[in-house]
Parts: structure tokens; C-alpha cells; sequence
């Protein structure tokens, strides 16, 4: 997983320095605009122009499809209901 600078999640403020890139080749990094879930709490989190995370908004998610939305929204699940289970 490409790491990525190290930052704070804005929900849980647990560390994130990793993010791998979906349906990319595995050294592909994010840049701005595109989202990421916190893997501690399944908050839906965007990168700023700078690299910076914050909580994706619904203008940020305006670009998706409904396809996207609805993976987006399973991966949420998924991670919550994995996550969970392990602690
Ligand atoms: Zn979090």
C-alpha cells in the first residue's frame, strides 16, 4: 500500500499513512479530490488540494455515479462490520 504523509483521521484521530488506489496498479497515490475511508472507523474522508484529509462532503461525492456510490457505501459497511468483529 503506497504510503501517503502522515495525518490524523478527522473523525476517530487515529493514524492514517497508507492508501491504496482502487483498480489502480498498487504504486498509484491519491491526489486531490479523491476519497478515502478510514480503515479504524469507516468515515468516507477526501483529500484536499495539499494532501490534506477531511470528511467528504456531499459536493465531494457529486462526482460518483450512483455504481460508485453504492461502492463506496458497501465498503463503508464492510469495514464497520469487519472491523468491529476483530475487536
Ligand atoms: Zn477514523
Amino acid at each position: 500500500m503506497p504510503k501517503v504523509r502522515m495525518q490524523f483521521c478527522p473523525e476517530c484521530r487515529r493514524g492514517l499513512d497508507g492508501a491504496k488506489v482502487l483498480g489502480e496498479d498498487d504504486s498509484a497515490t491519491p491526489g486531490p479530490g479523491d476519497i478515502t475511508l478510514c480503515l479504524y472507523c469507516a468515515t468516507v474522508l477526501s483529500f484536499d488540494k495539499d494532501g490534506t484529509l477531511r470528511r467528504a462532503t456531499k459536493r465531494d461525492l457529486k462526482k460518483f455515479d450512483r455504481e460508485q456510490k453504492q461502492l463506496i457505501a458497501r465498503a463503508v459497511v464492510l469495514l464497520k462490520t469487519q472491523h468491529w468483529k476483530r475487536e
